[in-house]
Parts: structure tokens; C-alpha cells; sequence
């Protein structure tokens, strides 16, 4: 089969690669659209331990069963894998399995990745596509997964709707969008300003859901006034800004990671009661929830993705990195 293999850093190689060999307990997907994620970005910049070269990567991922009893079934992947047993496991919070491993990983296993024509997953991470699905579509279920968990996170800990919130989403990428989506249209939250310094991205996002649209550093985002601030972006200077314009009882969910530390105001997170809560993932419930949310179109038209030939794939992460791709999210097709 041919792939797009990681190589080295910022290096990406479209090559002739083995095809996976059915094993006992896993069905072998032909991918149909797979989509480009911020940790394949930080796997392409060599700072994720968990994906080392050379690998195929990406995890986001549609497809059509080519064995096994889903043979021939339009599917999604969910592309995390756990024990099944522990306690998590068990308890509806796979995600949190101390054994979990993404498709794409290399550490503390391999797991091949999606960015190919076939990849070879464990059943119980097959989900099918129903017909209304759009199988290119589909391929976003993953992030949207994690938006919805993330959003599902934040109502359970205020105390008011989110519909009556003032929101703040950090990060104009997929993750930014798809929770600013969830929350308008799902939440019938109408008071959601996103920020980002990239303009070309916030244009793009604006078409999408009611919203104010803002450079970080614009007077709309002042302290002390947003009831919860979703932290897309994840550097430092993004969670020093949350935790200054979260009101207090406020929640800050924090969802990317792009800088793991850094200063942050215990001080008013302790006098204020600011809820900071970390997100990762999602439950398999959140991740067929997902299926039926995008099924049923309830987070509007998804023509702000963008598909281009899987073997130009190289050529697409070098636009992300560069900052000149204007699109949420690029899906990549074999
Ligand atoms: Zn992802
Ligand atoms: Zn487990």
C-alpha cells in the first residue's frame, strides 16, 4: 500500500509500505479520508515522544471494512485503544485507561497510523458510518468527539446554562470551531467571542456560527468577563489570558497543549474559584454521540474542511506550519 510516513523531523515521505496482515480480533479499514491533527503537527515538529520516526501517523479516519463481520460497512475508527478491563474502562471513562494508545503511536507500542490506503484496527473501535453520513465527513468524528467532550466537561462543572454563559474560545483551528459549533448550535449559546492572531483563520470561522471574531489582545476580551474560556491553543500566554478574563466561579477548560507548563495565577484561581479542568479525548459514548451529531447535520454545513490527494500530503503540513492554510481542517485523501 502506498503511505505517508513521518520520516524525520519535518520531513514526510510518500512511500510504498506493507500492507497490514489480519490478526485475530481486528478488522483491516480501507481508509477513505483521513484528517490532519494538531499532535500530527507536534509529531512533524519532533516534540511528541509518543510518535517517534519513522511511522505512519494520523488518527482521525473513514473508511470502508474490507473483512471480519463488518466487512463491507462504511466505518469510522475511534481511534483510541484501551484495556477494556481497568477501572476506567469499566466505568465509561476509557479515555482515561492508564494502557490507552492512539492509532498512529509508537510508543509504548505500535499502532500504523491512518495517513494510508489500509489500516488494521481492534472491532470494538469500529464504529459504522449510517447512510446520511457523508463518508468524507465522517472522517472528522475524532475532533469532534474531543470538542463535544470538552463542551460536556465545562456545563457539568457551572452553574448556570451554557446558553446564559459568556463565552471565550481560544484557537480558531478545528478544535476552537467545533466547540464554538457545539456550544451555538447545540447549547444555544449566542455569546461566544473566539480569538486568534491569525486573521485569515478567524474570516474563515466567522462564516460558520453567530460570534464576535478578535485579534487576542482586542478590548472584547477583558478581564473579569467570561463565564468559561475554552483553551484550544494551550501555550503559556493563552492560559495566562484565561485565567485574567474568567470571571469569578468561572471554568477554564484548557484542551490544547501546545507549551505543558509555565506560570499560571494560583492566587486568583484560589480567591475567585476558578474550576480549571483538563481535557483528553472522550468517552465511547461521547464518540458515538458524535456520530449521530454529525449525522444528523446539527452543527450546520462542514464545507469548511478541505480535502486535497493524500500523496500531497507532505505539502499540506508544510502550509500548516507555515500559517498560510486559511482552512479549520485539511483532510487528506488516498
Ligand atoms: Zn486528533
Ligand atoms: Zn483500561
Amino acid at each position: 500500500m502506498k503511505a505517508l510516513v513521518y520520516t524525520g523531523v519535518e520531513e514526510l515521505v510518500y512511500r510504498e509500505e506493507k500492507d497490514p496482515v489480519e490478526t485475530s480480533g481486528e478488522s483491516i479499514l480501507k481508509v477513505h479520508a483521513s484528517g490532519i491533527c494538531g499532535s500530527d503537527m507536534h509529531a512533524y515538529h519532533g516534540k511528541d515522544e509518543r510518535r517517534i520516526a519513522p511511522l505512519i501517523i494520523g488518527h482521525e479516519v473513514s473508511g470502508v471494512i474490507q473483512n471480519g463481520k463488518f466487512q463491507g460497512k462504511n466505518a469510522v475508527l475511534n481511534p483510541l485503544i484501551t484495556c477494556g478491563k481497568c477501572e476506567y474502562c469499566t466505568s465509561g471513562r476509557e479515555h482515561l485507561c492508564p494502557h490507552r494508545v492512539l492509532l498512529g503511536m509508537n510508543k509504548p507500542y505500535e499502532r500504523q497510523g491512518v495517513f494510508a490506503e489500509l489500516v488494521s484496527s481492534p472491532n470494538q473501535n469500529i464504529y459504522e458510518v449510517p447512510d446520511h453520513l457523508d463518508l468524507n465527513e465522517a472522517a472528522i468524528a475524532e475532533p469532534t468527539a474531543v470538542a463535544l467532550h470538552a463542551v460536556l466537561m465545562g456545563e457539568s462543572s457551572l452553574k448556570k446554562p451554557l446558553s446564559e454563559c459568556r463565552t471565550l474560545v481560544q484557537g480558531a483551528g478545528a478544535i476552537g470551531l467545533l466547540c464554538s459549533l457545539i456550544l451555538s448550535k447545540i447549547k444555544g449559546n449566542k455569546n461566544i467571542v473566539m480569538s486568534d492572531p491569525n486573521n485569515l483563520r478567524l474570516t474563515k470561522c466567522s462564516k460558520y456560527f453567530e460570534g464576535k471574531f478578535v485579534n487576542p489582545s482586542d478590548k472584547e476580551v477583558q478581564n473579569d468577563s467570561f463565564d468559561v474560556v475554552f483553551d484550544t491553543v494551550g501555550l503559556e500566554v493563552s492560559r495566562q489570558q484565561a485565567i485574567s478574563v474568567i470571571k469569578p466561579g468561572g471554568t477554564i477548560i484548557h484542551i490544547g497543549l501546545t507549551q505543558p507548563a509555565g506560570q499560571f495565577n494560583f492566587r486568583k484561581a484560589t480567591l475567585q474559584e476558578v474550576t480549571f479542568i483538563g481535557t483528553y479525548c472522550y468517552t465511547n459514548k461521547d464518540f458515538e454521540d458524535t456520530i449521530k451529531i454529525l449525522a444528523d447535520k446539527k452543527i450546520g454545513k462542514l464545507d469548511w474542511i478541505e480535502y486535497r490527494e493524500l500523496k500531497k500530503g507532505a505539502e499540506a503540513f508544510k502550509q500548516i506550519h507555515d500559517g498560510t492554510c486559511s482552512s479549520p481542517k485539511i483532510v487528506l485523501l488516498p
